[in-house]
């Protein structure tokens, strides 16, 4: 889970990965509204 802290993309397209929802996250792309995305 350490992931969830250190990695650099979109902490909703990140959560949505590790639960499997790989193709899901491809779609959306960022979600805009976590501190990643309002940093970027
Ligand atoms: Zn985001």
């Amino acid at each position: 889970m350490h992931q969830y802290v250190h990695g650099r993309g979109c902490r909703w397209q990140f959560l949505l990965t590790e639960f499997g929802f790989r193709s899901e996250a491809k779609q959306q792309g960022k979600c805009g509204h976590c501190d990643r995305c309002l940093k970027q």
